[in-house]
């Protein structure tokens, strides 16, 4: 829902600004998802309403629920017919979403399945941030309970390459108004658009930065994802380096372990290296995740071989954690989004 439309159209129509907050309450707080449920406005408010917005943008055709863990994962179609994806889970006592910001994905990740999809489209703020109101309200009905709390971009897309909407959608999913999700509980994650990152310091300073690495060798890191021929792991290094600077923030390091791939003796020393060359890498904390399978060559990986490399890092006074990958029996773990349509990879 385009709230500041809204809020323009009862300015322009002269209607008493309280209504406002009536919208807001019955949208935000009690979760309708139709105009006619809005049933603390008057009926000429609500057939108006009816005429001029959608409270949603995103429409569901399917939703699956994990077996394993406490994910679900929603595909939404668009106004256009285009289709994405969305997950709703609980890693610990809180709900997250991980979004998408466009339709596939221009980058072509080798581990990834969006990334097989190709690009269509960006996302529009509406669109980001209706996901969220999206789950908010799925929450409200199956009464689980608590709020979204958390919101990661990690879904499909680049974010850094929609960069206004996504900053557009932070600041209305913060926005008090709005879900008033505090920033500190949005993480954006990039594929590594380093030419975005002071301005992501500029206008989101206590956004969450989450830089997906994957490999610290230039070459392989290019095979693995080609983003990395025009961001090279030096450019990223400097950009981050000002990034720190700026901000003081931690910064986490995203790292499939895809076994045979980067998790030899030769990546753990060129990890470690590009590390420790960084300035004020105190700040820098690696997440290592097990590869699912997606797609391509990309095998799945058995944790130990994770926490053997995690060990590895410890020693090499590498900050670190084992990230659980959630709700990969429905395809909705990192790397595994794409459309489908519910059927079996
Ligand atoms: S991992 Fe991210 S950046 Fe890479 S192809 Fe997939 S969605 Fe795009």
């Amino acid at each position: 829902m385009d709230f500041e439309k809204i809020k323009n159209f009862i300015k322009t129509q002269k209607i008493p600004a309280y209504r406002l907050a009536q919208i807001r309450s019955a949208v935000y707080e009690k979760g309708i998802t139709s105009w006619d449920k809005a049933t603390n406005l008057p009926l000429d408010l609500r057939e108006l309403l009816k005429k001029n917005f959608k409270i949603l943008s995103v429409k569901p055709v399917l939703i699956q629920a994990s077996k394993l863990d406490k994910v679900f994962k929603a595909l939404l179609e668009l106004e256009d017919g285009l289709k994405i994806e969305s997950v709703l889970m609980k890693p610990g006592k809180t709900w997250s979403i991980c979004v998408s910001s466009q339709v596939g994905c221009p980058l072509g990740c080798a581990f990834c399945a969006t990334g097989k999809m190709g690009f269509k489209r960006n996302l529009t703020t509406e669109e980001i941030c209706d996901q969220a109101l999206f789950w908010s309200d799925f929450l409200k009905e199956k009464k689980l309970g608590e709020r979204v709390s958390n919101v990661v971009f990690m879904g499909m897309g680049e974010p850094l390459l929609n960069y206004q909407n996504v900053v557009a959608a932070v600041k209305e999913l913060s926005d008090s108004d709005y879900l008033g999700i505090g920033q500190r509980h949005i993480s954006i994650s990039t594929s590594g658009v380093a030419d975005r990152f002071i301005n992501l310091a500029q206008d989101l300073p206590q956004v969450n930065l989450a830089l997906s690495l994957h490999n610290a060798d230039n070459e392989e890191r290019s095979k693995l994802m080609p983003i990395n021929k025009k961001y090279n792991l030096d450019i990223v290094k400097e950009k981050l380096e000002e990034y720190l600077a700026r901000t003081s923030r931690e910064v986490f390091l995203e790292y499939t372990v895809i076994d045979g791939e980067n998790n030899g003796l030769h990546h753990l020393r060129k990890l470690g290296k590009w590390i420790s060359e960084i300035k004020d890498n105190y700040l820098l904390h690696v997440n290592l995740i097990a590869c699912n399978k997606a797609v391509g060559k990309a095998v799945e990986t058995d944790e130990f071989v994770v926490r053997k490399f995690s060990q590895a890092l410890t020693k090499m006074h590498i900050k670190n954690s084992i990230r659980k990958s959630l709700g990969s029996d429905i395809s909705a773990a990192c790397g595994q989004l794409a459309i489908n349509n519910g059927r079996k990879k």
